[in-house]
């Protein structure tokens, strides 16, 4: 056999992954592939990059398809530890926020030789609020994480 007719068998090998082929070529593939190891270890390889698209998918490892065929239908989770960590540092902001007015206000002021009310305005403008919005933000986030992952998953 030239390369030639090895290529065309991988080439099939691919058009049934993609696809599927007729039950003749199969056959004749599967006959192929009982005698030519190079072409079944291309199947081998082509199976293990695209495991779970059909096919037929004899020669591999079912335990390793099992484990990629669990891997894709598990939704990819953004990580709730992810957002758990924002909003505890969401909180921590606003409180070291309020604590810093609290504590060193009068120290800024006379630092900056300042009143008391612009420093608080400012720790107010720039500081706690923005955590605040965090803060309130974060209960949205995750929706917002899923909404994008089914528009991701249907575009597939
Ligand atoms: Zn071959």
């Amino acid at each position: 056999m030239n390369l030639d007719h090895h290529e065309s068998f991988r080439h099939t090998i691919d058009e049934n992954l993609a696809r599927g082929i007729s039950a003749d070529r199969e056959q004749s593939l599967r006959e192929h592939l009982d005698t030519c190891a190079s072409c079944r270890e291309y199947l081998n390889a082509s199976n293990r990059v695209i495991a779970g698209l059909g096919g037929f998918s004899f020669e591999v490892d079912p335990t390793l398809n099992a484990r990629v065929l669990s891997s894709l239908r598990r939704p990819a989770q953004p990580g709730r530890r992810h957002w758990a960590l924002i909003s505890v540092a969401a909180v921590v902001l606003t409180m070291g926020g309020s604590l810093v007015d609290l504590r060193f206000g009068d120290v800024i002021a006379s630092v900056f030789d300042i009143g008391r009310m612009p420093v608080r305005q400012g720790l107010l403008a720039f500081w706690i609020v923005p955590s605040l919005c965090v803060l309130l933000l974060f209960p949205l986030l995750p929706l917002l994480s899923k909404a994008g992952t089914h528009r991701e998953e249907r575009t597939q």
